[in-house]
């Protein structure tokens, strides 16, 4: 008999969510601005908005935290913390700071100046943020099959080295100061890097004296997903893996609330000494002092022991079979999701989905507002209304690769009935979808603007 998957853990505590009739859940969208970012938590029974900061913590992560100490300077959270870093993921020094996106404000404040370009293999939203802040402008070099749904490839997250290669060529290597790659690749549907290719974009970078930054986020998953799909990795422990990941670059931004399992958090780790000083400067304006980072001391013993506990191999062959899982069940409902399903999250081709809406009208917001009408299932657009925006040169509006829905999935949140739930509400949504329409923006600020934007429906289907 086949090993059925199974959750690795026990529940220990439980959070009640609350059911809502389809009304209420019409009238809270439409006071929401028909903008899911805009409703109360406590009105969604399934949330699938992100898999950032939305784990479940362990009994030793909880158990860390009353330890925590929560002195100003050279606390033993600290230190903790900085060794735990140190032995996964192999960098010598480590700055916390408060996220993701706090890591990559210190990174390219510190790095990057106005008119300069920072290729990566996709920028994810705050990174692109971060950057066009700057003046600076994101550069995505991603493989065309990343903006394929439909190829089944083991690892659609890659560089196009190629294109990388020509890219530096033409602009300089003196107008790039620093080079990333986004492991797993969250923007192209969180599909993993292979080795080769992570040594091959360290190698190219490195070549032309650029700085090399791994966007680290996922890099268990990306590891994991590097032991089970690239010849040579079967036999290699993902702690191994990890740390030669790692070992082709000089640094690393991560968002903790991802692969290392906790509420808040994130750091910037790397190899050079004076850049490590160059970055504290700004950290301490920006986040706080070297061995808090904008966090506290408890929340440095809760990332110790997340970042190890998510690279545990039994931790991770379950969290690859239930995003599966939730990927064959939307397939069943009659969605197309993209191939293959990633490791944090099932990503549903909304275009394909709900081909009679335009780019413009936003079929992926469409769709996942009518899951939530339908079943209090929130997800998130990953289309147009997140990544279209103008040139900074040009002026000229760029359009989202693809028009998804992401349905994120917190770590050791759901078990496998919400998964078939979820099913049931996209079966229900999937059998109306000829009569959902599209919607338009009413209002919207310049960056990021996702998170406030106020839309409307349009009043007919094109
Ligand atoms: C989440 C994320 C970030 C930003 O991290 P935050 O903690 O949300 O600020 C950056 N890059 C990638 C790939 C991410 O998934």
């Amino acid at each position: 008999m086949p090993i059925p998957f199974i959750e690795p853990f026990r529940i220990k505590v439980v959070e009640p969510i609350k059911q809502t009739t389809r009304e209420e859940r019409q009238r809270i969208l439409a006071d929401a601005h028909n903008n899911l970012f805009g409703v109360a938590a406590e009105d969604v029974f399934i949330d699938f908005l992100t898999d950032s900061g939305t784990n479940a913590m362990s009994d030793r992560q909880w158990s860390a935290m009353m330890v925590g100490d929560e002195s100003y300077a050279g606390t033993r959270s600290f230190a903790r913390f900085e060794a735990a870093v140190q032995e996964v993921l192999g960098f010598p020094y480590v700055l916390p700071t408060h996220q993701g996106r706090g890591a990559e404000g210190v990174l390219f404040k510190t790095m990057v100046s106005a008119g300069q370009y920072v290729p990566n293999n996709r920028h994810f939203d705050t990174t692109q943020a971060n950057l066009l802040a700057l003046g600076a402008h994101p550069v995505d070099l991603a493989v065309p099959e990343a903006s394929d749904p439909q190829r089944d490839l083991p690892f659609k997250g890659n560089m196009d080295l190629e294109k990388l290669e020509a890219f530096i060529q033409k602009t300089g290597p003196g107008n790039i100061p620093v080079g990333m790659l986004t492991v797993t690749n969250n923007s192209a549907a969180g599909q993993p890097v292979s080795m080769a290719n992570l040594r091959a974009t360290a190698e190219i970078y490195h070549r032309h004296g650029i700085p090399f930054f791994i966007d680290a986020c996922r890099f268990a998953e990306n590891a994991w997903f590097i032991k089970n799909r690239e010849p040579g990795y079967a036999d290699r422990s993902v702690g191994e893996i990890a740390r030669e990941m790692f070992s082709y670059a000089d640094g690393c931004t991560m968002s903790a609330k991802k692969d290392a399992i906790v509420n808040i958090g994130g750091f910037i780790a790397c190899r050079d000494e004076n850049l490590k000083l160059k970055l504290a400067e700004r950290l301490i304006i920006q986040e706080g002092f070297l061995t808090y980072g904008g966090l506290a001391g408890r929340d440095l013993e809760a990332i110790a022991v997340g970042l190890r506990e998510g690279i545990s191999e039994d931790y991770l062959a379950y969290r690859e079979r239930h995003t599966a899982y939730l990927g064959d069940v939307l397939r069943a409902a009659g969605m197309s999701v993209y191939l293959p399903t990633g490791g944090h999250a099932v990503y549903v081709d909304a275009a394909q989905t709900l081909p009679h809406i335009p780019p413009a009208q936003f079929p992926g917001v469409a769709l996942a507002n009518m899951l939530y009408i339908e079943g209090g299932v929130r997800t998130v657009e990953i289309g147009s209304l997140m990544f279209s925006h103008p040139d900074p040169d040009t002026g000229q509006v760029l359009t989202a690769p693809n028009e998804l829905v992401r349905f994120a999935i917190p770590r050791r949140v759901y078990t496998r009935s919400h998964l078939d739930y979820v099913g049931e509400v996209a079966s229900v949504v999937v059998r109306q979808s000829e009569k959902i329409r599209g919607l338009e923006i009413t209002w919207a600020p310049e960056l990021l603007r996702h998170f406030i934007a106020k839309l409307d429906w349009v009043s007919s289907a094109n």
